[in-house]
């Protein structure tokens, strides 16, 4: 294949659909969508049965393609090709030759992050932000350290799959890959290294949660010992700067008092002070390449009022710190995998304030966290925040994957559902949930076809939903995995299955922010 010919070939379905019989004829089943070609090479995602293979049809001379990539040499059609596994070493190897995989920062535009606690689910996310329109801008990698030390997954492995399943997809319109709740510096270096773009700092450890319910006299202690060198400040010109600073945010009057300044600086101070620290690490880690940073506050037990947003934010900029997004923690409950809880009345009048303060004071995007299932919201959000919103979505992606598995491998699905019950006690207790076991509904009696209902079902879908990481690393006595393995292999071999269930719940969190 000569270049031109290379360079012709993602475009024609009949080169690819020629290309698909030659494969098949070794039982391979070649991935249409996945079919790209650049100078170097034509390329494309096979199926196999011993799972996906990368196929590189090196332009000549092969010499210099075939040393980057490891693998098996072949013919396909007459020509040398390379039939690789998806390891690390060929994921970068595929990302050097085609650039739109490689994450990047986000426009600042509407946003969505989906978490893959499997590795598996971004061709399907891919089919849902192509089947909502709208150009929202995807995080396809995206993990907290607490989700991949539970999974057993390296930074690096989510980056990889995110590469894999994007290039599968034919996803050329970019990405960012977000390294979720990172707490330590560690943390940082770790998901840099491995290519992450988008940094989501996560204070909540620092942010002190007895402020809303001290004594003036307490108040005053706290805010006497806060951290002022760290800081860089000392409390009376705190106080000269900010105490009684009126903000006028497009048409929203935000009053930092005296006394909602003692409460902010005392909740949220030391929190600015590590969120600072963290950004010279991370502005050092990845000099001179771009990033996206969000503060999240979002993992705490009382709202952010207007106030203490306007004194975050308006620290965090004295302090130097630059960030694309910020994730307040709003009125209501948001819990895992399940819709808002709370008046939407009041989270209506919630996030209209905080729109307006991260515009005025910004722009920058407010941060849904535990944004999936929040369907009685998201018109609300997508409203007052005009675009500048990031949705961020964790383990609904493994939901749905549990729905496929009901609907292929009923069996399966009841054993690891006994499992997750009798997990669901110790392995809540790092979420926001409020289901039992009492109330979830007992799968001894169910017909296989009433399987998937549990995924509708709040108490079974928590639990579901909290015990992944159970799930995932739990080994039999002879040390073979119990479930991961079944489930995975039950998904790639029903890719359609799992992508249609995907994008038909994903599509549902897409289409009120598509086109704003
Ligand atoms: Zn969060």
């Amino acid at each position: 294949m000569d270049a031109t010919a290379a360079a012709d070939w993602g475009e024609h379905s009949e080169r690819v659909r020629r290309l698909g019989q030659e494969v098949g004829r070794n039982g391979h089943v070649l991935v249409p969508a996945s079919a790209s070609a650049t100078d170097a090479a034509a390329w494309a995602m096979l199926r196999t049965p011993s799972g996906c293979r990368l196929l590189v049809l090196p332009v000549p001379p092969h010499a210099g393609v075939f040393a980057e990539f490891e693998g098996e040499r072949t013919e396909v059609g007459g020509a040398p090709a390379l039939i690789a596994p998806l390891t690390a070493r060929n994921a970068a190897a595929l990302r050097r030759h085609h650039p739109w995989l490689v994450p990047r920062p986000l426009p600042a535009a509407t946003s969505a992050g989906f978490g893959d606690r499997l590795g598996l689910a971004t061709p399907g996310h891919a089919r849902a932000l192509r089947a909502a329109g709208g150009s929202i801008a995807p995080v396809f990698a995206q993990q907290s350290i607490r989700e991949m030390s539970r999974t057993a997954r390296s930074p690096q492995a989510v980056v990889d799959d995110a590469t894999w399943g994007s290039f599968e997809a034919g996803w050329t319109a970019g990405q960012g890959a977000d390294a979720d709740h990172l707490k330590t510096a560690d943390d940082i270096t770790a998901c840099a290294a491995a290519g992450f773009t988008m940094f989501t700092i996560d204070p909540g450890e620092y942010v002190n949660r007895d402020a809303d319910v001290m004594t003036p006299e307490e108040l005053r202690a706290a805010w006497d010992a806060l951290p002022w060198a760290k800081l860089d400040d000392t409390p009376s010109s705190m106080r000269a700067r900010l105490a009684g600073l009126e903000v006028d945010a497009d048409g929203e009057h935000v009053v930092l008092d005296e006394g909602a300044l003692v409460k902010a600086a005392v909740k949220y101070g030391r929190a600015v002070a590590h969120v600072a620290d963290m950004h010279r690490h991370l502005a050092a880690v990845k000099s001179g390449q771009g990033f996206d940073l969000e503060v999240s506050v979002d993992e705490t037990d009382t709202p952010t009022t207007p106030a203490e947003h306007v004194f975050i934010v308006l620290e965090l900029r004295r302090l130097g710190v630059r960030w694309a997004s910020l994730a307040p923690r709003f009125v209501g409950r948001f819990e895992k995998g399940v819709d808002y809880l709370g008046d939407t009345a009041a989270f209506d009048a919630d996030i209209r304030v905080h729109a307006a303060i991260a515009r005025a004071l910004g722009p920058y995007k407010l941060s849904l966290h535990s944004g999936s299932d929040k369907f009685s919201i998201y018109d609300i959000a997508a409203r007052h925040t005009k675009g500048l919103i990031h949705v961020k979505t964790a383990g609904t992606s493994y939901l749905e994957a549990l729905r496929a598995i009901t609907l292929v491998s009923p069996a399966l699905f009841r054993s690891l559902y006994e499992f997750s019950r009798t997990q669901y006690e110790r392995d809540r207790a790092s979420y926001h949930v409020s289901a039992s076991v009492a109330g979830a509904p007992d799968p001894a009696g169910m017909a296989d076809a009433d399987l998937p209902a549990l995924l509708e079902d709040f108490h079974a879908r928590q639990i579901l939903h909290v015990t992944f990481g159970s799930v995932l690393t739990a080994r039999a006595g002879d040390g073979r995995l119990v479930f991961a393995g079944d489930l995975r292999s039950a998904l790639l071999a029903n890719p359609e299955i799992y992508e249609t269930c995907l994008e038909r719940h994903f599509v549902r969190h897409l289409r009120p922010f598509a086109g704003r």
